[in-house]
């Protein structure tokens, strides 16, 4: 678990103000979620997070030290993506495992965590297919099951359950609030979907032209007159 702090940050492309100074503080352990129109900043807040943008202004701290100059791989933060992203031509046991390996975890440690993500996730019985082998749901609990294995500070999640149909987009909703339940991982979490933002989020941000609009309680920002 971790804090994460962002001071003043700022991210220009050319001319374009994709985050304009934003200072936050998400809480260890907290479930935030990010709504806002498209093109209002959020992809590029998560990436900054990531270390997969350099910020342009500002600094972000994770458990109080500065990671404005560290990689990716050194910040111990798992994304997760809407298009899942798994390797097609491996098995799903690898897809999970192949994060831990590029890290250079023994072989028996890879395995050990693997099999118990497998296991949170229902995915025990799957390890040997590959990608195409799945549904949609399998997929996006590999997606997870890959940043889970690494049992990393903070999860950032981009719109993870977008691309699953209604129902299977609620099962998985529920799944997630148990999986933070259990893990308790500060969590950042896109969303376009109202009822997710409730019922998973802590606490909500509204962003709009890289800016923070709102930042309010699920029952604040929806239940008040
Ligand atoms: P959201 O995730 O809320 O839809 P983004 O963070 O993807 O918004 O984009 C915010 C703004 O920054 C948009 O105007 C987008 O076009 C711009 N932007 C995002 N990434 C890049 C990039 N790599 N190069 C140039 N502009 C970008
Ligand atoms: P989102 O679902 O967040 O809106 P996008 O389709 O806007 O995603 O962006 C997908 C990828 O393209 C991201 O890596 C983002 O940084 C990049 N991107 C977004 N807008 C631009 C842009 N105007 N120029 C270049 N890259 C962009």
């Amino acid at each position: 678990m971790a804090r994460v702090e962002l001071r003043g940050v700022t991210k220009r492309f050319g001319h374009t103000v994709a985050v304009d100074n934003i200072s936050l503080t998400i809480e260890d352990g907290e479930f935030l979620v990010l709504v806002g129109p498209s093109g209002c900043g959020k992809s590029t807040l998560l990436r900054l997070i990531a270390g997969l943008e350099d910020v342009t202004e500002g600094e972000i701290y994770i458990d109080d030290r500065p990671v404005n100059d560290v990689p990716p791989k050194d910040r111990d933060v798992a994304m997760v993506f809407q298009n899942y992203a798994l390797y097609p031509h491996m098995t799903v046991y690898d897809n999970m495992a192949f994060g831990l390996r590029m890290r250079k975890f023994p072989r028996d440690e890879i395995d050990r965590r693997v099999r118990q993500a497998a296991e949170t996730l229902g995915l025990t019985h799957l390890l040997k297919r590959r990608p195409a082998q799945l549904s949609g749901g399998q997929r996006q609990r590999v997606a997870l099951g890959r940043a889970i294995v690494r049992d990393p500070k903070v999860f950032l999640m981009d719109e993870p359950l977008s691309n699953l149909d209604a129902q299977l987009r609620v099962q998985m909703r529920t799944e997630l609030a148990r999986l933070h339940q259990r893990l308790g991982t500060t969590t950042i979490y896109v969303t376009h979907d109202q009822v997710e933002a409730m019922t998973l989020g802590d606490r909500i941000v509204v962003m709009r032209d890289g800016k923070l609009q709102q930042v309010a309680t699920p029952h604040q920002l929806y239940a008040e007159p």
